[in-house]
């Protein structure tokens, strides 16, 4: 019988199915996030998504059982499993109060376990990073974490060869690591001074007149106020992974995210500077790269997370999410 497994890619501006065989991905659809309805809309758009994409790769939805789950956090576990606790789709978390629903927390993985036999959702960082061990950048990397720089900051951790996880899920929300005491920009967990307030692409301009793209431009044209704020942020990432070296033993870190992705060759030095010039003996040797897998290591990751192990040689070799730019939506 054909082996066919199910991917959910769960951001707060859209929701990303596909679903795969040993071959290599057969088909994906994309959708806008659900933000309006019952409180399970979320996860019931997420199973007609997949069934849909199961239908439109010619198998009965019936025969996907299996699916992994790479999404945006926070989660928080009952009983019956993971339910988000995302102020970026929950209007009733959000301090911006631009969502139209008054949702606190929304049920996932209960949901999904009464269509799918196996169903395991990872945040979005641990997804990727578990794509990149087993396909792209750090294969079978022990000790190595997963940086994602974009309009929130993320990580995924991996020591001595395991990845963490934490009582909820929550590992690597070293994106709300406090850092200054004097910062004044308010993040969406609510702390100021935290990293994500000081560096995410939607903080990092300070509320001046220039978006994200603009105040980098700038600074390479040599505005100095320009020049300033992005390199101070590069300083507190490169801070941030000097904390994390400290604390894990990590040996290799891979940086994605849009951000990172257009400016990172830029700011690498500031960055590695801050890293490497303390503790030697800690620092020394530790290495920063970019991604393997590009714009779909969320699917790639979530994949991995139901993919049977007979799979992955021949993954390794025919590299098939290169063909997912092809697949029509
Ligand atoms: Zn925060």
């Amino acid at each position: 019988m054909t082996q066919l497994i199910g991917a959910l890619d769960i951001g707060g501006t859209k929701i990303a199915a596909s679903v795969a065989d040993a071959t290599g991905f057969l088909a994906r659809m994309t959708e806008a996030t659900v933000k309006s309805g019952a409180p399970d809309a979320l996860a019931r758009q997420c199973i007609r998504l997949l069934d849909a994409a199961a239908e439109k790769a010619g198998v009965a939805p019936a025969l996907l059982q299996r699916v992994g789950v790479s999404s945006c956090g926070p989660f928080r576990l009952h009983g019956d499993g993971i339910a988000l606790v995302a102020p970026n789709i929950c209007g009733g978390l959000s301090a911006r109060g631009n969502l139209p629903n008054d949702w606190t927390e929304l049920p996932l993985q209960g949901v999904l376990a009464a269509r799918f036999a196996q169903v395991e959702i990872r945040n979005d960082c641990i997804a990727a990073l578990q794509g990149e061990r087993t396909f792209g950048a750090v294969i079978d990397a022990r000790d190595c974490v997963y940086v994602t720089w974009s309009t929130g900051i993320g990580f995924g951790l991996c020591v001595d060869g395991r990845l963490l996880a934490g009582k909820q899920g929550n590992a690597g929300h070293a994106g709300h690591l406090l850092m200054d005491p004097a910062g004044q920009t308010l993040c969406g967990c609510g702390s100021r001074g935290d990293l994500e307030s000081l560096i995410s692409g939607m903080n990092i301009t300070r509320g001046q007149a220039l978006d994200t793209p603009a105040l980098f431009a700038a600074a390479k044209a040599g505005d100095a106020q320009a020049r300033k704020l992005v390199t101070t942020a590069a300083s507190w990432l490169g801070r941030a992974l000097y904390d994390l070296t400290v604390t894990l033993d990590t040996s290799v870190f891979v940086i994605g995210g849009s951000v990172w992705q257009h400016h990172g060759a830029w700011l690498a030095p500031i960055v590695r500077h801050e890293l490497e010039s303390r503790f030697p003996v800690l620092t020394h040797g530790v290495t920063i790269v970019p991604p393997g897998l590009d714009a779909f290591v969320a699917d790639v990751g979530a994949l991995c997370l139901v993919m049977p192990a007979e799979w992955i040689e021949p993954w390794r070799a025919s590299r098939p999410w290169q063909n997912l730019h092809h697949l029509p939506n």
